[in-house]
């Protein structure tokens, strides 16, 4: 098992932490040869124009969506869920590969970044696990709607959904790689493997 975290930009070391912590392979990706022989990639939160822009110029934007030898699990937490996602309503580089319509920013600025225990039954279920999830946004966008086969993995009590799953991608809107709290990952690697 070997999980590529993108790393053009954003906190992509946090990720790798957390997959060393699980014990879990890894690798920095910055060119198109290093997605080859990754069963997921990790695309990471940070900028997401920036985060499309240097993936645009290196050349990652095809290779990354072509699964024959690259990862077939992909997932993208806060400016990574807005790059996997085909749906932003305004114009920057996307993977596009995720039926979710998200919109950037959605808490408001980074004053208004916060931390909030959600309840995530397909996590929990994953993982034998039953004690909340503690998620951390911070300048987050949210998941609008989800289309195609995506289904919503969690969602604020006032609805607003914050993590999705279309088979081996999924969305994030928060940072599970800023916390202690290992199951996100873990689940990330059952649908990698
Ligand atoms: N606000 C950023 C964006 O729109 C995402 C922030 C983050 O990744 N924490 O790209």
């Amino acid at each position: 098992m070997k999980i590529g975290v993108l790393a053009l930009q954003g906190d992509f070391a946090e990720h790798i932490s957390m997959l060393k912590k699980i014990g879990v392979e890894t690798a920095e990706v910055r060119l198109p040869e290093h997605l080859n022989g990754l069963d997921g990639l990790i695309i990471p939160g940070g900028e997401s124009t920036t985060i499309g822009k240097l993936a645009a110029a290196y050349n990652l934007m095809e290779p990354a969506c072509a699964s024959s030898d690259g990862p077939h699990a992909i997932w993208g937490t806060c400016a990574g869920a807005i790059f996997l996602s085909n749906d932003i309503g305004r114009d920057q580089p996307l993977l596009g590969l995720m039926n979710i319509r998200v919109r950037r920013n959605a808490f408001g600025r980074q004053i208004d970044s916060f931390e909030t225990d959600l309840e995530i039954d397909e996590l929990f279920k994953a993982t034998g696990t039953e004690h909340p999830y503690h998620a951390v946004f911070i300048r987050a966008p949210i998941i609008e709607s989800v289309g195609g086969n995506a289904k919503v993995l969690s969602a604020l009590e006032d609805g607003r959904i914050v993590a999705a799953q279309e088979g081996h991608l999924l969305a994030t809107s928060f940072h599970p790689e800023l916390t202690n709290d290992t199951r996100f990952h873990e689940y990330f690697i059952s649908l990698a493997s």
